[in-house]
């Protein structure tokens, strides 16, 4: 079954297949734990426009992460101005000035950050056949459009491809966050074989001669 683009709704031949993790943040007294399980599995489409206009954008790093460059900016910026301003008007205040080196390192190690990742995603992207490329931004798609919260649960995605049934539970961990015994689940689930229908009708069928035999009897 076709299902419609999860990004603008058109028909869409691409289909994006993932696990659902439901993650709860519990606060006691002892710091927060995490309870992790699994969810449901989806199904969701992605269209060619969607999927092409999201590998444009990830191989035009500094266009695609410019929200986030925008937002370490004005943090930089904004420790300058409390800096500047603890100096010139409470004669270099101790604290204003720590707080306003805070925040440009912040933003400094933020921006160091962010580029560093779509740069590195920019590389393994070129390094694809195209069509694994989009293989790969379709993902981003549905990622960026599947909900994140249901109630108090977060919600994250685990992708049901050839790839991670290739990879073994510990790695399931560290890449998507899993808890041991919630990456020792998905990794099983994953690899459950896929149930065969029963075909009721035909067993419906082998009844009825058999008591006609007894009813001559
Ligand atoms: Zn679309």
């Amino acid at each position: 079954m076709n299902h419609p683009c999860i990004r603008c709704g058109a028909p869409a031949a691409r289909t994006v297949k993932a696990l659902e993790v439901r993650t709860l943040h519990v606060r006691s007294l002892s710091g927060e734990k995490r309870v992790q399980a699994l969810g449901n599995e989806l199904e969701r489409g992605v269209c060619e426009r969607c999927a092409r206009e999201s590998l444009d954008l990830s191989l035009n790093p500094f266009r695609a992460i410019r929200k986030q460059l925008a937002v370490f900016g004005a943090v930089f910026a904004a420790g300058l101005l409390l800096m500047a301003s603890a100096f010139l008007f409470i004669e270099g205040n101790r604290v204003f000035v720590l707080l306003g080196i805070a925040a440009m390192i912040c933003g400094l190690l933020g921006t160091i950050d962010a580029v560093r990742n779509a740069k590195e995603k920019e590389r393994s992207l070129r390094a694809l056949p195209e069509s694994e490329a989009l293989e790969e931004v379709a993902w981003d798609v549905f990622t960026a459009e599947a909900p994140k919260k249901e109630g108090d649960n977060d919600l994250t995605y685990i992708p049901v491809s050839e790839k991670t049934l290739k990879r073994k539970n510990g790695d399931l961990m560290v890449l998507y966050r899993l808890l041991p015994e919630i990456a020792k689940q998905a990794w099983n689930r994953l690899h459950e074989p896929i149930p065969v229908p029963v075909d009721t009708e035909k067993e419906e069928n082998n009844d009825p001669p058999y008591r006609d035999v007894q009813n001559q009897g």
